[in-house]
């Protein structure tokens, strides 16, 4: 490493956790803002290796408190591309966090950073950090010929980059919305995320883009072409499955064999059975809720709870790690622009709560008619008043408990014994029967029947071993 910083670097503090208790000061975060930005640029307007500070450095912050932090990497190459800014994006996460008592979480205007009291104490400086990530991004690309890091945390300056910033994550996204997963022949896979979800892969397409929302899929296919055999590569599509679920066997093929052979099936398009696998850098959560058999989505800005009565982050901690939750989904917030989005378990159709925050930020995007039927965490807190605002508003869901009321009752009216007077082939005072598939986060459901009896129409007895 070409700087001097006084605390180590390397990725054996990839992993590093540095807990509250260890905490010098937070730089943005929740109870802050800011937000980081790659952006390529001509070798002309860059100072290489230079980096300049607008506000405060760490030693000149008050302990325990949390400050406006944004960062910009502006780097130039003869081969760079645009379409490379996410790529190189995403790696700021990996990079920083190689430096002892500097933590890194999440990405865009939602990231977090940590100084630990031990790195504050050895003085370590924001112009170190972004001296070690030109020094780590040259190393790893050197087709950067060019590169200057700005990090702000005066106020004001962080406002005015994060404005700047959105701008360009805008300006990124919409560049997929007319493309769909049909019009293109391959798709393409990451797996930054294995460093701490060793289960998770995601599958990049044009209608999903990665969970993160750093990388879309021009921005794999960038990636893809320049270093094949790196962390982001193509996945070919293989057989088309199921179209309306986006069930594709290149992509089942790929997550099988890079979860370890733990995850075989995945479904693009659906919250349900086989939904696409969460690592912990999502930008919202897609969560079932059975008691209106509808679906909410929490995004991480939203500080209160859901209607299940948990926040975001406790929800976060039961469905990331690179599990796959029938029922639970960790997605980016441009999913929901997707013509996709969820379209098997019947998109807009289904969402029945969004923070109003969230809401808001993808309005356009709702259909008009729904517009006004789904709820915020002003009208509904809790699973009771949203239920009560579903009923009000005639939301589509209401018209499916009708359904399932009129099934429970065929189901309860059919006669409890065979109607030409059959006796139980089985009694017994309580079963119990391990049932998968319903959608509740961390494991398995038990069902058990109380004085149970059990008719059939044949038994049938078979022995196993000799003859
Ligand atoms: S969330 Fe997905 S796309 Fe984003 S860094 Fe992690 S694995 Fe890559």
């Amino acid at each position: 490493m070409a700087s001097k910083v006084p605390v180590d670097v390397g990725l054996i503090y990839e992993g590093e956790r540095i807990r509250k208790n260890q905490m010098y000061v937070d730089l943005a975060g929740p109870k802050s803002f800011g937000a980081e930005l790659v952006r390529v640029v001509p070798m002309d307007e860059i100072d290489d290796g230079k980096v300049f500070l607008e506000g405060p450095d760490i030693g000149d912050m008050e302990e325990g408190k949390a400050y406006p932090f944004g960062i910009l990497l502006e780097v130039g190459g003869k081969s760079m591309e645009e379409d490379l800014e996410g790529v190189l994006e995403r790696r700021i996460h990996e990079f920083s966090n190689f430096i002892q008592g500097y933590m890194h979480l999440n990405s865009r205007d939602i990231i977090w950073c940590r100084v630990s009291k031990d790195a504050a104490k050895k003085g370590l400086t924001l112009k170190h950090v972004g001296q070690v990530l030109i020094d780590l991004f040259k190393s790893e690309w050197p087709m950067i010929e060019k590169m200057q890091v700005k990090i702000y945390t005066d106020p004001e300056a962080t406002t005015k980059f994060r404005e700047a910033a959105r701008e360009v994550y805008e300006k990124r996204d919409s560049r997929l919305r007319g493309l769909r997963d049909e019009d293109v022949d391959v798709f393409y896979g990451c797996a930054l995320c294995q460093s701490f979800a060793p289960q998770h892969l995601c599958t990049i397409t044009p209608s999903r883009t990665s969970s993160c929302g750093s990388i879309s899929w021009f921005e794999g296919r960038a990636a893809a072409k320049i270093d094949p055999n790196g962390p982001i590569f193509e996945i070919p599509k293989g057989e088309l499955i199921d179209e309306v679920k986006g069930e594709y066997s290149g992509p089942n093929e790929v997550t099988h064999e890079k979860s370890g052979g733990t995850v075989d099936r995945v479904y693009l398009h659906s919250i349900f059975n086989y939904p696409h696998t969460s690592c912990g850098c999502f930008e919202a959560i897609g969560f079932y809720i059975p008691e209106v058999d509808g679906i909410g989505v929490v995004h991480r800005d939203h500080r209160g709870t859901t209607p299940f009565g948990i926040p975001f982050s406790t929800m976060a901690g039961q469905v990331g790690g690179g599990v796959q939750s029938d029922g639970f989904v960790g997605m980016a917030i441009e999913y929901l622009r997707s013509p996709k989005m969820l379209q098997a378990d019947g998109g807009w159709n289904r969402i029945v709560w969004l923070p109003k925050s969230l809401k808001e930020r993808v309005l356009d995007a709702i259909p008009e008619e729904l517009r006004d039927k789904i709820a915020t965490e002003e009208e509904a807190v809790d699973l009771e008043s949203l239920k009560e605002f579903l009923k009000k508003v005639d939301h589509p869901v209401v018209s499916r408990w009708e359904t399932e009321a009129a099934e429970e009752k065929e189901v309860e009216t059919a006669p409890s014994v065979p109607a030409e007077g059959g006796q139980p082939v089985m009694e017994a005072p309580e079963i119990q029967a391990q049932v998968q598939g319903i959608p509740l986060p961390g494991s398995n459901v038990t069902i058990i029947f109380k004085n149970a009896k059990i008719y059939a129409e044949k038994v049938i007895i078979t022995r196993k071993g000799k003859n």
